[in-house]
């Protein structure tokens, strides 16, 4: 089996490290990064820390508007499949090189698996929802990663192809906690010195559009941090790094440590040994949930609603006091709850693929 996979962002990196060394066992996989990601500690560092294969394609491709930005992958991405020939093609998750990549393989009748598939918002404004919605509808395997995503993917019609592997990024949780750097990690801060890791911590992560795009949102949420009874390291996005800087230093929030982006180990060792997580992120409000951190989610809408109950996941609006409220709410853990499957996606994901082969 020939297996073309398009990464481009983060998220995708930390997937694709799974699923490429259990496809890679038996099969030829072309790897294609659209380079949507492209610093080091957004990208290079996460192939170098998890092993993943060096891609052989990098396309270069980011900024722009997300019209741009997906167009000018889907040509390049043509070009590559057009080239390779593959059985199939691979994408994670909800990024503009996902859907870049799902039309064009479609339109060259490629088989597309989707991994992630089924995530619903039920936002239209949330820019990922546009991306997941068209990529299940064109691809023909769509691996799911919760029940929730497979009960969504039959109200749009799409249970024929849908299959419920769990989620990669448990494996990757899994597989990669051994490997957590926990004693004396060094942060680089935004201001180019070193930090140690606080005893004591919040972890918070903060991105969106939603929450970035204007200083109010932010600013709240920065001020909530200011409120907790212990320093909060927010490792910082480059797309928000000179607004989360500028807020800080004018408002003198002094308990924010602003940090570079950290690797996957480091915020896999920040989830698991930090009081409380605030985010904005899919994925750390998976992983809070794996290491059975509290979580307040500052979004409008419910990504992964496994998480939502018992108080383990709470959303909150861009508002310090109503984040600071929410964070003082208990959780309680079921431990025989794990609704993200039992760690083995990955292989589920490969061998899903060699079946429908034929289909
Ligand atoms: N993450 C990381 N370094 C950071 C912040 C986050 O490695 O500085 C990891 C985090 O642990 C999670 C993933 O990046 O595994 C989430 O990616 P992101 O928030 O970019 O995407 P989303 O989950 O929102 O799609």
């Amino acid at each position: 089996m020939k297996v073309v996979t398009v990464v481009g962002a983060r998220p995708q990196f930390i997937k694709a490290a799974v699923v490429s060394h259990e496809l890679r066992k038996k099969h030829t996989e072309v790897l294609v990064h659209t380079g949507q990601h492209f610093d080091y500690n957004m990208s290079q560092q996460f192939f170098d820390e998890l092993d993943i294969p060096a891609p052989d394609y990098n396309l270069g491709i980011s900024g722009g508007t997300h019209s741009q930005m997906t167009g000018k992958m889907m040509m390049a991405i043509e070009e590559v499949l057009l080239k390779e020939k593959p059985d199939w093609l691979l994408v994670y998750g909800d990024t503009n090189s996902t859907l870049a990549a799902a039309l064009a393989a479609a339109k060259l009748h490629i088989k597309i698996c989707h991994v992630e598939a089924g995530a619903r918002t039920h936002s239209m404004t949330n820019p990922e929802e546009i991306n997941r919605i068209c990529t299940d509808h064109v691809a023909s395997l769509l691996l799911v990663s919760t029940g929730s995503g497979c009960d969504e993917l039959a109200k749009e019609g799409l249970q024929d192809r849908s299959y419920l592997v769990g989620d990669p990024m448990f494996d990757a949780f899994r597989e990669y906690s051994g490997r957590v750097k926990t004693e004396d990690m060094q942060l680089q801060l935004l201001s180019g010195a070193l930090a140690s890791v606080p005893e004591r911590y919040y972890y918070l992560t903060c991105h969106r559009e939603e929450n970035t795009n204007d200083d109010k949102e932010l600013l709240e949420i920065l001020r909530a941090c200011e409120m907790l009874d212990a320093p909060t390291v927010y490792p910082v996005h480059p797309r928000n790094k000179q607004r989360a800087k500028r807020l800080r230093n004018e408002h003198k929030l002094d308990k924010v440590i602003l940090t570079e982006p950290v690797g996957y180990l480091e915020s896999l060792s920040l989830v698991r040994n930090a009081l409380k997580i605030i985010t904005d992120s899919g994925g750390l409000q998976r992983e809070a949930f794996f290491a059975g951190k509290k979580c307040v989610t500052i979004l409008d809408f419910v990504c992964w609603p496994e998480t939502m109950i018992d108080g383990r996941n709470e959303l909150s609006h861009a508002d310090a006091d109503e984040i600071t409220e929410k964070l003082k709410h208990e959780q309680r853990i079921d431990v025989n709850y794990q609704p993200f499957g039992d760690g083995y996606a990955s292989e589920k994901i490969v061998e899903m693929m060699e079946k429908q082969m034929e289909v």
